[in-house]
């Protein structure tokens, strides 16, 4: 895939043709390239939790153990599975996406209750990190919005579920709505962590994307939760994008449509 139609002559219909072709030919250079480089971040994501289940297995064989040593063992290789699990869950979805077999089927629903039902889900990890999360400007969200409330509720769980972990101890987490002109009703997240960089901005929705740090810092996550938060939300015509915003913390935006009713 690396030879070039050599005929440059514009004028001609050939030298045209030559310029069509080579465009061709660097996109699928280009798609190539993004397959081998999602192939290659697949394994790495599911060869780590393997690894250490491996470990973990081998661990508990050497020698004798005490029961609370195997509990623990146990306990630890069923972490590492769920993880496995949600990355595997995450690119079938990914897959069937791109293969167009997302069945989207709107409903109208109140969204403010969406994300209440959403805040319980996440209870625990908001206990444990001590955060509060402040709603403000809900009576923007009067009118139901239209879409696919399950899909929604994946685009906006991943998000806010970033948001808490992502959150310092103590934080505190403004989820706010407010009616945009087209019958849009956008949703606000904006937590007190350590943001994005504009340069990321863009490419925390990619697959397998993770900050430098982030991965560094091994916290949870296989970096797919955005790339399916988008596919989510785009489904349904909706929008979501990262904003910069003064000072620490990272802002996201999610529209949604919400037609008057006739
Ligand atoms: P992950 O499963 O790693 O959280 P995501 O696709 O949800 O994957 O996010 C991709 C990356 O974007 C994260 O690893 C992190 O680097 C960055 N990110 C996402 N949300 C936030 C946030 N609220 N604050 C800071 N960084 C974030």
């Amino acid at each position: 895939l690396h030879g070039r139609l050599e005929i440059e002559d514009e004028h001609d219909e050939l030298g045209r043709m030559a310029t069509v072709l080579n465009s061709l030919l660097s996109r699928l250079e280009r798609s190539f390239a993004q397959l081998h480089r999602f192939t290659a971040d697949a394994a790495h994501e599911l060869k780590t939790p393997l690894t250490s289940i491996r470990a973990v297995g081998e661990g508990v064989l050497e020698g004798e153990q005490s029961p609370a040593a195997y509990r623990e063992a146990v306990s630890s290789m069923l972490e590492e599975t769920s993880r496995l699990n949600q990355t595997v869950e995450g690119l079938l979805l990914l897959s069937k996406a791109e293969a167009g077999q997302i069945v989207v089927q709107p409903t109208r629903f109140d969204l403010r209750e969406l994300v209440d039902e959403i805040v319980a889900l996440l209870d625990v990890l908001i206990d444990e990190r001590r955060v509060t999360i402040r709603q403000i400007g809900a009576e923007a969200a009067q009118t139901p919005v239209s879409a696919d409330r399950t899909l929604v509720r994946t685009c906006v769980l991943n998000v806010l579920h970033n948001a808490v972990k992502f959150s310092p101890e103590g934080g505190v987490i403004t989820v706010a709505y407010e009616s945009r002109e087209e019958n849009m009703l956008r949703l606000s997240i904006l937590d007190e962590g350590p943001g994005i960089a504009e340069s990321d901005r863009q490419r925390v929705f990619e697959r397998f994307f993770r900050v430098r740090a982030v991965r560094a810092s091994g916290a949870d996550g296989a970096g797919l939760g955005l790339a399916i938060a988008m596919l989510a939300i785009e489904a349904n015509h909706g929008k979501i994008y990262f904003d910069a915003r003064e000072g620490e913390g990272s802002l996201c935006y999610i529209e949604i449509p919400a037609p008057a009713v006739a």
